[in-house]
C-alpha cells in the first residue's frame, strides 16, 4: 500500500524508518519499520502518511508472579 513518499521517515523523531532498496506492487519503494528497538510509539509516521498504511500500537509487558 506504500507510495513511497517518505514523509513518515521524516517526521520519525527516532529515526526508526527506512525505504526499502526494492520496489513493492505499486512500483514504489516501501518504507519498513527498520529499528522497532528504537521506536516509542509516538504515533508521527501514522499520522502524516497520505495513505494511512502505518497502524501505530504499543506492546504492554506483563511481570509475572
Ligand atoms: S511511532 Fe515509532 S516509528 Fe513512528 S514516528 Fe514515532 S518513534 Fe518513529
Ligand atoms: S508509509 Fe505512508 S508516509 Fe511512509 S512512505 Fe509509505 S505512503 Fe509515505
Amino acid at each position: 500500500m506504500c507510495k513511497g513518499c517518505g514523509l513518515c521517515v521524516a517526521a520519525c523523531p527516532r529515526d526508526c524508518i527506512e525505504m526499502a532498496s526494492h520496489v513493492n506492487v505499486k512500483g514504489y519503494p516501501p518504507a519498513f519499520h527498520a529499528h522497532p528497538d528504537k521506536c516509542r510509539g509516538c504515533g508521527n509516521c501514522g499520522v502524516v502518511c497520505p495513505d494511512a498504511v502505518i497502524d501505530v500500537f504499543r506492546e504492554i509487558k506483563v511481570k509475572k508472579g
